[in-house]
């Protein structure tokens, strides 16, 4: 397990995920299967405590160590990109105001309405 503090700590395990390009399934919201070098899945669990501290584990025999692995990484492409999606679908029903813009834009876009 390591904690997540920024994206410096991310590089060099981003360039070897880049490189090797593993597979992600989604398991659940914070929990992804990430296919290893040697065949078979590695669990990655991201997570988020109470005081905000952000930390990624992963079971791979790296992971374990508490180092930034490839698998961790490429979980978290993947995790980050939902929880934003999350952010702004809570944010659009917690203020009517940005809920009706998006209400808006989706009708001048698509033509469509939504309720
Ligand atoms: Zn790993």
């Amino acid at each position: 397990m390591f904690i997540l503090k920024g994206i410096d700590q991310l590089q060099s395990a981003i360039t070897k995920a880049k490189k090797i390009r593993p597979r992600v399934e989604f398991d659940r919201f914070g929990r992804y299967r990430v296919s290893g070098s040697k065949g078979g899945y590695y669990t990655v669990i991201c997570r988020k405590d109470d005081r905000g501290i952000k930390a990624v584990e992963c079971a791979c025999r790296g992971g374990e160590q508490g180092l930034v692995c490839y698998h961790a990484v490429a979980a978290l492409s993947l995790h980050v990109g939902l929880a934003r999606q999350r952010m702004a679908q809570v944010q659009a029903e917690d203020v009517p105001y940005l809920k009706r813009t998006v209400q808006i834009k989706a009708e001048r876009i698509a033509g469509i309405r939504i309720n």
